[in-house]
């Protein structure tokens, strides 16, 4: 890799107390230097005024603070922007920064590119490469809030629902969500910080364990296993019932509610059996399920379900009980689909 510096990014504060102790420096410093880079959010060592001059030449040569460079972007009509970001090595990854009338949601890459398979999505036409680090997910946030900062805005809630699969990279993100949420960096509370998983059991249950606040979604997109292997190939080796069991202990255990994500494909799973299929699945959860309107790609051949269909799918589910929510479009006049704009961007560096 050309060049490549790791980003303090990457640091928690009690890493950074750690790395700083090594230079021999008091643990208050770590606090001073979170709060030049994500309070202040200088751009550079050189600005941290209240640091020793030997400590920033010391960071300064092992360290950088940027990790990502805007290549490309995409504004729908509804403001949704879509970012193309290139790492150190060259890789590209995708934020979307949406607006809703409860905030600004930023939705974040996790891993450059994907080895979940789901047959429907964009993100899996590119095979993973590697992982993010903590720290370059960190810099995706950091980087829409300092363009935020210019109209006194913030990011209010980050999803880790981007390409790739979070609990395939638990550790980094895991680190990533503790780095955003500490109260001496952009103090993005816990609940305003959703991972979604396509259902990786034994992360689960790590997750579980582990007590943390930030909110769990679910891609679950179809009730029975016959169905959900074909869309999903992630449920041959956790079928339903071993992830219906993992996520009732961790919803009861934690006493948290859980979303599952439900994207409507016509004719695939939007029927009205379907629909009390799943109704019977979730019933008497502490959950919700979110209908997502599909992002249709041009490459898989799924057609998304009209909106009159949607809404009466959504009614078949609040009539056996589960409550549900109908998620709107957003986007939808640029590539918003996990993986649209970078598969673009790939296939044009191949001249494909
Ligand atoms: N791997 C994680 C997070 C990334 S995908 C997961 O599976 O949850 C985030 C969400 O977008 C998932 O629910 C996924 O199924 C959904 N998704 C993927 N492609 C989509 C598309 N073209 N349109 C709408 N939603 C899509």
């Amino acid at each position: 890799m050309m060049n490549y510096m790791q980003t303090i990014l990457d640091l928690n504060l009690k890493q950074t107390e750690e790395m700083l102790a090594g230079y021999g420096q008091k643990p208050y410093r770590a606090k001073q230097l979170f709060s030049w880079i994500y309070r202040k959010r200088v751009g550079s060592f050189d600005e941290m005024t209240d640091l020793p001059a030997s400590l920033i030449e010391k960071l300064k040569e092992n360290y950088t603070i940027d990790a990502l460079k805007e290549i490309d972007r995409q504004v729908a009509r509804d403001q949704t922007t879509k970012y193309l970001f290139e790492l150190q090595d060259g890789a590209s990854v995708e934020a979307v920064l949406m607006h809703f009338h409860f905030g600004k949601s930023l939705c974040i890459t996790s891993q450059v590119g994907c080895n979940m398979g789901c047959t429907f999505c964009a993100s899996g036409l590119l095979k993973k490469q590697r992982d993010l680090t903590a720290g370059e997910m960190v810099a995706e946030v950091l980087y829409v809030q300092k363009e935020l900062d210019a109209i006194g805005a913030r990011v209010d809630n980050i999803v880790i629902m981007g390409t790739g699969e979070p609990f395939d990279n638990y550790d980094n993100v895991i680190n990533f969500c503790s780095i955003v949420n500490s109260d001496h960096g952009l103090a993005i509370g816990a609940r305003h910080i959703t991972i979604s998983t396509c259902g990786i059991v034994p992360r689960i249950d790590d997750f579980a364990a582990g007590h943390y606040q930030y909110n769990l979604a679910i891609s679950l997109h179809a009730p029975n296993d016959e169905l959900r292997s074909r869309l999903m190939p992630v449920n041959k080796a956790y079928p339903l019932d071993t992830l219906m069991a993992s996520l009732k202990r961790y919803s009861i255990d934690n006493h948290r509610r859980l979303t599952f994500e439900y994207i409507l494909l016509d004719g695939v799973n939007d029927s009205d059996e379907t629909a009390v299929e799943l109704a019977d699945l979730i019933r008497g959860m502490n959950a919700y399920v979110n209908l997502i309107p599909y992002n249709q790609v041009d490459e898989n051949g799924y057609l998304s379900t009209n909106e009159k269909k949607a809404l009466h799918f959504y009614d078949v589910l609040m009539k056996h009980g589960v409550k549900a929510t109908l998620r709107s479009r957003h986007g939808d006049d640029i590539d918003a689909a996990c993986g649209q704009l970078r598969a673009k961007h790939e296939r044009a560096k191949q001249g494909s």
